[in-house]
């Protein structure tokens, strides 16, 4: 728990969220400011700043991060969807607690790959 970082302060309920799936070691929520009809952030309840940090080098925290991932899609009922992981300020991430983004309900626009 980072009292400064605003991820931590949602899954302690300090601050408030949509929120749409939990267990015991993750939470989903809606992102505040979606760029997609359906744009939700799935995050460790463990505080890890990004996925190249060292204290991301977890196999059961990466692996049980994609089966979050899939568990949110499955009860959202989302068949087609993009999963974005923004890592360091200069690839877009303002947010320093890892999390999956979630974007989907829309045909998406471009692709970058
Ligand atoms: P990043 O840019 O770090 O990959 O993503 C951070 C995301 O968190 C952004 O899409 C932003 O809209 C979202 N976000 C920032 N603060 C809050 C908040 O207080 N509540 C929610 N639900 N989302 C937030
Ligand atoms: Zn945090």
């Amino acid at each position: 728990m980072d009292d400064n970082c605003i991820f931590c302060n949602i899954i302690k309920n300090k601050v408030p969220c949509t929120r749409v799936y939990e267990d015991d070691s993750f939470m989903a929520f809606v992102d505040i400011n979606p760029a997609a009809p359906v744009h939700i952030l799935v995050v460790p309840k463990r505080h890890v700043p990004m996925l190249s940090d060292p204290a991301a080098e977890d196999p059961e925290l990466l692996g049980n991060l994609l089966l979050a991932v899939r568990k949110v899609v499955k009860q959202e009922n989302l068949k087609d969807f993009r999963l974005i992981i923004n890592n360091g300020a200069g690839a877009g991430q303002t947010v320093f607690h890892l999390h999956a983004h979630i974007l989907g309900g829309i045909r998406m626009p471009e692709k970058l790959l």
